[in-house]
């Protein structure tokens, strides 16, 4: 039962990405839903409104990844939050029997189902959104995530990082409610040797819906 329903999260498909894994020519797997609401999202319909974009069937995935495999470096998982979907672990699963390293995005509020990810080796790397300072995330997740719960979630995804140095990576996107300070706030807050990466933001042309560029990213369907 669980199974169908993570299945029914998968809701886009780019069969070839070169700048969402650095070095690692990917898919990326679009997951639907999402915890926060943040004013700044740009995949708005991924994560609120999901079932107005169309399911990528499990046959249709398994079929790209038996043929497509060999050309690629890995599967990236996006979304929305793909720590939110139940049962993640059936389509987590499916991707590893093709063999490829998973790279997961995440915004670390759900430090547990990380860590129960990394502990299954069900996903290789993951791509941490420290979405500003603590203080900050009231504002940043639409009323989501208070300055506490964002401490401590966080804090437990630093100190995973610190015993697993090779499996995380921080990013931060520049959206106007942070400035200088801030960022140098969230580069302070990293795991000894780790370096921030930082993402240009671009507005959404509509609030809260796919803007044009994310459009192009989540087909929802299979290009063959
Ligand atoms: S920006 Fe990311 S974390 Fe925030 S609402 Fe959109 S999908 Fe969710």
């Amino acid at each position: 039962m669980s199974d169908s329903i993570a299945w029914n999260h998968v809701r886009g498909l780019t069969p070839l990405s070169l700048c969402d894994w650095p070095g690692h020519p990917c898919c990326v797997v679009f997951l639907g839903g999402c915890n926060l609401r943040c004013p700044t999202c740009h995949n708005g319909a991924l994560a609120w409104s999901m079932e107005t974009l169309p399911v990528v069937e499990r046959p249709a995935l398994r079929s790209f990844l038996a043929r497509r495999a060999r050309w690629l470096a890995g599967i990236t998982v996006s979304g929305g939050e793909p720590t939110t979907v139940p049962g993640v672990g059936a389509v987590l699963h499916e991707l590893a029997k093709s063999g490829l390293p998973v790279k997961l995005d995440t915004n670390g509020m759900l430090p547990e189902v990380v860590e129960c990810m990394l502990a299954e080796g069900l996903v290789q790397r993951f791509a941490v959104d420290v979405k500003g300072p603590f203080a900050k995330y009231p504002a940043l997740t639409g009323g989501a995530v208070d300055e506490v719960a964002a401490r401590r979630n966080l804090s437990r995804i630093f100190a995973m990082a610190e015993k697993r140095p090779d499996a995380f990576f921080f990013r931060t996107t520049k959206v106007p409610l942070l400035d200088d300070a801030d960022i140098e706030t969230v580069r302070d807050l990293l795991p000894p040797g780790f370096a921030l990466t930082l993402q240009d933001y671009i507005p959404p042309r509509r609030p809260h819906a796919l803007a044009d560029s994310e459009a192009r990213r989540t087909p929802g369907n299979l290009v063959h």
